[in-house]
């Protein structure tokens, strides 16, 4: 299809530092070229301090939206006009959407976690999760698991940076979402290996096992894994994560973050264009290798 930039075209981008890897431009460029759209999708190095500058400014311009990456997730909360349910629970904007100069923050991480949930035929009502860390990917997910249905949380996080924030957030999600949240230490093995025992899905949002630290698994053995639980892991680099290969050893389905990654964006790109991103087409293209 020939695709022109006119006098019409609608912007949308990434704001964040750094910004120059990231896969979102093909993503979204393929796609509203395979769909007919008129919006492109450019990088903008964007560091914290310049934040409220950048977003004055594309609001000037009358973008139709954008992508906020680290470390921007947090402060743009404060610069959008609204906040979407999940996004104000996060505490963090992923998505932004400037409708008639209203912006409204959206968070699709948690969204494109599920959706990628969802792809594998597990559904989440009703159900217990075991989910490790509590950082800015594991915050999403959680959120998104209990606004979706899920039963019982069960957040494992190391006694650090991140502790009081999960705290936080366990008693938030407990006290506002009919799903009953409870944090552990990571570091207690026993109680970790209870909640195994007992849980339907398990999800590794800490970084243990991402690329070069291929070695490690954040489960102390392959033993703590029952044949029935699902294993996810929301890295993707490497495709397969040592966490991975002890869940197929112990006969468990598992999956990588590759399809997280794939439908945050389109979550984003939905929003911005009502229209459903070409996702088979973008695996294909992008996601095959
Ligand atoms: P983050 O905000 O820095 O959070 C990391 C979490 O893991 C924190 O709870 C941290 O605890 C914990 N952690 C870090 N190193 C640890 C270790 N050695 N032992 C135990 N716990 C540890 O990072 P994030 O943005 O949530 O990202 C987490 C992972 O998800 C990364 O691998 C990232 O690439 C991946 N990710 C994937 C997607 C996707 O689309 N698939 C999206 C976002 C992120 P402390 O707070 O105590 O340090």
């Amino acid at each position: 299809m020939n695709y022109e930039i006119t006098g019409h075209t609608r912007l949308t981008g990434l704001l964040g530092h750094p910004v120059s890897h990231s896969i979102s431009p093909m993503m979204h460029n393929a796609s509203f070229q395979r769909l007919g759209l008129d919006y492109v999708y450019l990088c903008f190095d964007v560091t914290e301090k310049d934040l409220k500058t950048a977003v004055d400014g594309l609001k000037l311009l009358n973008v139709r939206g954008f992508n906020c990456t680290m470390p921007d997730k947090t402060k743009i909360c404060d610069l959008v006009d609204k906040l979407s349910p999940a996004a104000r629970m996060i505490g963090a904007v992923n998505t932004v959407v400037n409708d008639d100069d209203i912006l409204t923050g959206h968070n699709t991480d948690g969204i494109g976690y599920m959706q990628a949930l969802a792809e594998t035929g597990f559904s989440i009502a009703g159900k217990t999760m075991t989910l490790l860390g509590a950082g800015g990917a594991a915050t999403a997910v959680c959120v998104q698991a209990a606004l979706d249905g899920a039963a019982s949380i069960h957040l494992f996080n190391r006694q650090g940076r991140s502790w009081n924030h999960a705290k936080e957030l366990a008693e938030r999600i407990t006290r506002e979402t009919s799903c009953h949240v409870e944090l552990f230490d990571l570091a207690d093995e026993s109680s970790l290996k209870s909640s195994l025992d007992v849980s339907d899905l398990l999800t590794n949002a800490t970084p243990i096992g991402m690329s070069p630290n291929e070695t490690y698994s954040p489960i102390p053995s392959k033993n703590f894994l029952h044949e029935s639980l699902l294993v996810s892991d929301i890295i993707y680099n490497p495709r397969e994560t040592l966490l991975m290969r002890q869940a197929k050893e112990q006969g468990c389905r598992a999956f990588n973050g590759l399809y997280m990654l794939l439908y945050q964006g389109a979550e984003a790109f939905r929003i911005w264009t009502d229209q459903q991103m070409p996702v088979d087409f973008i695996k294909n293209t992008y996601f095959s290798k």
